[in-house]
């Protein structure tokens, strides 16, 4: 602390905006997305302030169009991993003793130089390497990425004010440590204000960070450590490291300074780090924290007495946006029967009028989805339904890779609610929909609870309060972030912290001040003003 008790901006959600025909914004970001396209990025390993080039370097394509080159990333060695290591483990010196304002002042700073003059860039950085529309760039990696810097810089001061009680005779105080060693972050390809967070949340509560961003996110992980580096973040506090991952992820959980990590990603990854942590326990000098949000099987149900075009939009929007990429986004549907066919014609009605290519053209609600694999993957899951006995494709059903990644949006209706794509995670643009009796709204509502070892989101709609909350007590435990009467997708920072129990994380909630707990160990501080003198208690005589 410095010389004063300081008050930090209040935090407030960044507008989005709206990138209406003829706006200023739209004008901007497409001519940046141009320029950017036209020309070839390099992304170096970032290893204590310094920018590293190795032998092993990998193309970087959009999606959308996979045989474009938008330039390389470079791959780390194992040698590279340790020297990271070290020389984080060096930087927290000084950063981990930096008065609190400073790092304060960085963050805004971040916050402000993404909210103005790096705007267009991160956004079109997203556009172009993770396949985003304007819309879906503009709430994360603009507005999301802003609240999640602003947002916490407020948690944080509101953490370091939580005091203990002290007597005229004893000042207590906790202080807020840093953990003793370094973080290791781990991003997906999905958000860029995930790839955002995760580093800077540790290290604006004092912590070294060493990032690993996904293959899949590598244009705007760039330009996100360009914007760090250029707010103030100093040399070695965040390190960005790719390449194998396995070999990475060795390498770091091997270190006896390895305290903690902030994952984001799919189920499987993120056990089998645990499992490695645990593995290596007795080689840690502290007991490391390990944070991680996971895969999604995420559900709207829908009651007989909820309106149809509403349930409808929901799906719509919530299955289908960002091609259904979101941790969030809804892939398995419980519809009753009686709404159903006016469900359905609505549904089906909007699929058909997505519009499906670039980014570019701005009259795309659809773009591709990420990569090779997920796309193969997608197709296996269509061309298995077509195939099946229990399953009937109602929409979409088509895939081409010709030229980017592209899988229409599809709608599969089973009459198993235990068919395979109501209970894997998919991670795509194809919903599958139960249709029940309606009359078996308690058994549907255990179904969903049953049917996927997920607990991300969830939707219920329902005009009826009494089957409304047989819902929510029921489906205590289905969803971390529960909505009613809306679409399962769209949490805000400030607003809807995010994250979900069961096989989707540890549900330490991105986005609100239980996440940054999970980055401090405090330290008690009780000072005893007159010390006493003899060790005889009165009761003693
Ligand atoms: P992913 O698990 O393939 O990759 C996530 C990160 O883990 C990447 O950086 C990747 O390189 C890394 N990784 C892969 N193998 C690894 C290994 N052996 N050791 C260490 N790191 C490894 O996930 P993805 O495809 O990038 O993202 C989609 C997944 O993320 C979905 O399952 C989705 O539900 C989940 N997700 C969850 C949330 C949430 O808040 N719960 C948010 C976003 C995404």
């Amino acid at each position: 602390m410095g010389k004063g008790f300081y008050d930090v901006p209040i935090a407030v959600n960044e507008p989005i905006l709206s990138y209406a025909p003829g706006s200023p914004e739209r004008e901007e970001v497409l001519k940046t997305y141009k320029e950017m396209y036209n020309s070839t990025v390099e992304v170096p390993l970032f290893i204590n302030g310094r920018e590293v080039t190795t032998e092993n370097k990998v193309t970087i394509s959009p999606p959308h169009e996979h045989k474009h080159s938008l330039g390389v990333y470079y791959q780390a060695s194992q040698q590279h991993i340790e020297e990271a290591i070290e020389t984080a483990v060096e930087a927290r010196k000084n950063w981990a003793a930096m008065p609190w304002e400073n790092r304060a002042g960085i963050f805004l700073r971040a916050a402000e130089l993404i909210a103005g003059p790096y705007r267009a860039r991160l956004n079109a950085a997203t556009m172009l390497g993770q396949s985003k529309t304007i819309h879906q760039a503009e709430i994360d990696s603009a507005c999301e990425i802003i609240d999640f810097l602003r947002f916490n810089v407020q948690f944080m001061t509101e953490i370091y004010a939580e005091q203990p009680e002290s007597t005229s005779g004893a000042w207590n105080r906790l202080e807020y440590r840093p953990l003793e060693g370094f973080v290791y972050a781990i991003t997906p390809f999905n958000f860029t204000a995930i790839a955002g967070n995760l580093p800077t949340s540790a290290a604006l509560m004092g912590n070294v960070v060493i990032w690993k961003p996904s293959h899949s996110q590598m244009y705007s992980a760039k330009v996100l450590l360009d914007i760090f580096r250029e707010a103030g973040v100093p040399d070695g506090v965040i390190n960005m490291v790719m390449g194998n991952a396995a070999m990475i992820t060795d390498t770091i959980l091997a270190s006896p300074d390895f305290s903690g990590v902030h994952f984001t990603g799919s189920t499987d990854v993120f056990k089998g780090i645990w499992q490695k942590i645990g593995n290596n326990i007795h080689t840690y000098k502290t007991y490391p924290r390990i944070v991680g949000e996971t895969g999604g099987k995420d559900f709207i149900v829908a009651h007989k007495s909820s309106d149809p075009k509403q349930v409808a939009t929901a799906i719509s929007r919530g299955a289908f946006e960002f091609q259904g990429q979101k941790c969030s986004a809804a892939s398995r549907c419980y519809i009753s029967k009686s709404i159903w066919d006016d469900v359905k014609n609505f549904v089906t009605e909007d699929l058909k009028s997505f519009k499906m290519g670039s980014p570019e053209d701005m009259d795309n609600f659809i773009t591709a989805v990420i990569h090779e694999a997920s796309f193969d993957k997608l197709a296996r899951y269509i061309d298995e339904a077509k195939a099946a006995s229990n399953a009937e494709i109602i929409a979409g059903g088509t895939y081409d890779k010709s030229e980017g990644y592209f899988i229409r949006p599809t709608v599969i209706v089973t009459e198993d609610p235990k068919y395979t794509t109501m209970c894997t995670e998919l991670f795509g643009p194809v919903l599958t929909i139960y249709v029940f009796e309606d009359d078996a709204w308690e058994d549907t509502l255990h179904l969903v609870d049953g049917t996927s070892e997920y607990a991300l989101t969830g939707a219920v709609f329902s005009e009826d309060r009494y089957a409304l909350e047989k819902a929510v007590r029921i489906l205590e435990n289905a969803a971390g972030n529960f909505y009613i009467n809306d679409k399962p997708t769209g949490a805000v920072v400030g607003q809807q912290p995010f994250g979900g129990a069961r096989a989707s994380g540890t549900n330490d909630k991105a986005g609100s001040k239980l996440n940054l707990y999970r980055w401090i160990s405090p330290r008690m501080v009780k000072e005893t003003f007159v010390s006493p003198v003899d060790y005889r208690y009165p009761f003693l005589g």
